[in-house]
């Protein structure tokens, strides 16, 4: 059975791994979507996402990445999977999660959301939570994998303590992209 895995992943943290590498036991293959997400606005590109999620999944067989912009239940459906799988961290996460979940059933019956509770060293976890802490010069190596430690690194190191960066943008491979971030 295939697993789509969607999320913005801005970038990758060790929660979303650890909801990956779960996922792989779990399932025949695992496809990781890195999706536009309107209301955010991010800090890496899609690409760079997905080739953050690529470089940090290496050591699991069974996992896919793969990026787009449209519905989760297209994507779902033009890979032929039945499972949309999520993690969920705390009751905050809750409300949003079943509201989507419900959504995405009216919009195709035949396709499940399956919940992964978060590993609980990694409840408090968030990718948004790893950008304030980096835009304040602290360290994010125990919060994400390895190559994206680097990546946020080099995007912050340029950029004055407390501010947020320029995202790194690249037009012709990512027209839609939103020039600014919060
Ligand atoms: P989205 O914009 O779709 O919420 P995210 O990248 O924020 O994308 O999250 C993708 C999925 O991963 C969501 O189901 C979210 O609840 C889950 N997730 C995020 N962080 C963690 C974590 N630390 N532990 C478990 N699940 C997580």
């Amino acid at each position: 059975m295939i697993a789509i895995y969607p999320g913005s992943f801005d970038p990758i943290t060790l929660g979303h791994l650890d909801i990956i590498e779960r996922g792989c036991q779990l399932f025949d293959q695992v496809i990781v979507v890195v999706f536009r997400n309107p209301n955010k606005k991010p800090l890496f590109t899609l690409q760079q996402r997905t080739e953050q999620i690529r470089r940090s999944t290496q050591h699991l067989t069974n996992v896919e990445v793969d990026c787009f912009d449209g519905l989760t239940v297209t994507y779902a459906r033009m890979r032929q999977a039945k499972v949309l799988l999520r993690g969920l961290r705390a009751v905050s996460d809750f409300e949003m999660e079943l509201q989507m979940a419900h959504t995405n059933k009216t919009l195709s019956d035949d396709i499940e959301t399956v919940f992964l509770a978060t590993s609980t060293e990694h409840s408090f976890l968030s990718s948004s939570l790893v950008k304030e802490i980096a835009r304040f010069g602290g360290s994010v190596h125990h919060l994400v994998p390895q190559p994206v430690a680097l990546d946020i690194h080099k995007c912050y190191a340029k950029t004055p303590v407390g501010e947020n960066p320029t995202p790194m943008v690249d037009l012709k491979t990512e027209p839609f992209m939103e020039r600014q971030i919060e």
